[in-house]
């Protein structure tokens, strides 16, 4: 009979993510039951109560059905079960094995990080398609929402959600085009950069071009980093796969078009917009040549007191 329990109590225990052998449950339970006189019911209460403290578990939603839908702007308390209507707005690049992926969800209302655990195994998420995520857990760091998924987690594609716009602008001049950026590899299985030929999760790949650009971009006053995507990258630069790979070849090194990017962007003034992601990077949607002014104006400006 308590093995019976134990066995159960264990399924619950896995359902919200952790692992405990069948044998410890038994010797609690065994041990409240057998010596201490405490009523099965309880005794179960409490083993399993001492476990969710203890594993810092997750209780499932009360009522075992699905967590309320909300809004990304009213996650507001962490530890609360929620669903989401959201679109994936960004896949960051993360080296944790603990996690299988992660990046900002958005909505009508904002934007939000997410974190999948390796062990929840859920089917993994593509940037810019809508889901709909049921139970979820918020969490927060740093005064920061966040949304974790676990076990419990179910992933259903839904129709296109619109993001809340949250644009930013900005001129200045790129002070600085980060190595990463140019020619890079991604994993096949999960879209990380390989670093010599490797995925830190997937192991040697043979893996697929990419081509992107992590550069700031200072306008006097802050430093902003940016990132152009594949399609920016060429839309700044006139370098497209095709070229890159044959620059690459041509030299016998990937290193020659991260060397041209500098070459081109180094120094010059643009004007950039796109969202600020996960508050660092700013995902470049649209830069402009521009002239460098900006400065002079200001100046301007300020003597004529306007
Ligand atoms: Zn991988």
């Amino acid at each position: 009979m308590l093995k019976e329990l134990a066995k159960e109590m264990r399924k619950k225990i896995s359902e919200l993510g952790a692992d405990v052998p069948q044998k410890e449950i038994e010797a609690k339970l065994d041990l409240l039951v057998n010596q201490y006189r405490v009523p099965e019911e309880e005794a179960r209460r409490t083993v399993f109560n001492q476990y969710v403290r203890d594993l810092k578990l997750q209780r499932a939603p009360a009522g075992g059905g699905d967590s309320p839908l909300t809004k990304i702007k009213d996650i507001t308390s962490d530890g609360k079960w929620i669903s989401l209507k959201a679109k994936v707005v960004q896949l960051w690049e993360n080296e944790k094995a603990s996690i299988a992926q992660a990046g900002l969800l958005g909505d009508d209302t904002g934007t939000i990080k997410f974190v999948v655990w390796t062990k929840s195994d859920l089917p993994p998420v593509e940037e810019g398609k809508s889901y709909i995520f049921k139970n979820l857990v918020t969490d927060s760091w740093q005064g920061r929402f966040s949304v974790k998924m676990n076990k419990t987690t179910t992933i259903v594609p839904a129709e296109d959600v619109e993001v809340a716009s949250n644009d930013t602008e900005m001129t200045g001049a790129v002070v600085d085009v980060q190595s990463g950026s140019g020619l890079v590899k991604r994993c096949p299985e999960c879209n990380r950069i390989l670093v010599k030929g490797a995925c830190v999760d997937h192991g040697k790949q043979e893996g697929e071009y990419d081509l992107r650009i992590k550069a700031v971009i200072d306008d006097g006053r802050t430093a902003q980093d940016i990132i152009l995507n594949q399609e920016m990258t060429y839309k700044v630069t006139g370098i497209d796969i095709k070229v890159a790979k044959k620059m690459a070849m041509d030299a016998v090194d990937p290193a020659v078009v991260y060397d041209e990017i500098k070459r081109i962007l180094l120094g010059k003034y643009f004007t950039v917009k796109g969202p600020v992601l996960g508050s660092r990077y700013l995902l470049v949607k649209d830069m402009q040549p521009a002239r460098a002014q900006l400065d002079l104006n200001t100046a301007v400006k300020k003597v004529e007191g306007i």
